[in-house]
């Protein structure tokens, strides 16, 4: 009999940023090639996750990427989001500075539930609104590049940058055999596992929040009913 071929690696990749700048068009679009048009873009919010299954450097890779599912509106991000996380899609609108100002205050959230080697990517969203851009590339290149972090610019609506931005990050990954070659990558800080983040100031209620999930069921879920 051949020998069986390799299991495929698992990956898992979080979006995150503040509300509105296009987390869940960017995973609609990478995943389903779709895009909906921005008046009803908002019931798509609650998108979850999706399964994708991607060849990179020879190697069967499947990928599992979350979305917070509106939980940022909510100014906290469960902890239990961020675990066993390999690669972080850290994503602002190009047309609005406050959703790129606020980026550090992912970053500092990023230091305290994820290992430094995880994989980031900052993603400068909405770039079909070149007309109304309020953050220069240079700039963002200059702050990626401070924070150890890729950079690209992209568009959910006209798909520009979308593929290249999850390849980059898995390649990366694939790169760094410490991420996925051992049986649990990449665990959040040890305490953290309680605790509710805050990435804005300001008020925040872990426990009451819709977005406050089991995700580790709903990974082994995606597991069994990915038609992918
Ligand atoms: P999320 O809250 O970060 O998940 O953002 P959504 O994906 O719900 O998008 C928020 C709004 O921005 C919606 O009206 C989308 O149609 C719109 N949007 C998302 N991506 C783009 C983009 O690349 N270009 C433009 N022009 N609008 C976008």
């Amino acid at each position: 009999m051949p020998p069986a071929p390799d299991p495929p690696i698992n990956v898992k990749l979080l979006l995150i940023g503040n509300s509105s700048v296009g987390k869940s068009s960017l995973l609609l679009r990478f995943s389903d090639e779709q895009w909906l048009p921005e008046d009803e873009a908002s019931a798509t919010i609650g998108v979850d996750f999706r399964v994708h299954k991607m060849d990179v450097k020879g190697k069967k890779v499947k990928l599992s990427i979350w979305d917070t599912a509106g939980q940022e509106r909510f100014r906290t991000i469960t902890s239990s989001y961020y675990r066993g996380a390999q690669g972080i899609i850290l994503v602002y609108d190009v047309s609005s500075r406050e959703t790129f100002d606020a980026l550090p205050r992912w970053f500092s959230e990023l230091e305290t539930y994820v290992s430094e080697s995880v994989v980031k990517i900052i993603v400068g969203n909405k770039v079909d609104k070149e007309y109304s851009r309020q953050v220069p590339t240079a700039e963002a290149e200059k702050f990626a590049e401070r924070m150890g972090s890729l950079f690209v610019e992209a568009s959910a609506k006209t798909a520009v940058g979308v593929r290249e931005t999850f390849r980059n990050v898995v390649e990366h990954i694939i790169d760094t055999p410490e991420l996925w070659g051992t049986a649990s990558p990449a665990e959040g800080k040890r305490g953290a596992k309680t605790k509710t983040a805050t990435p804005a100031s300001g008020r925040g209620s872990g426990g009451t929040m819709p977005g406050n999930i089991d995700l580790g069921a709903q990974e082994q879920a995606a597991d069994g009913g990915c038609s992918c």
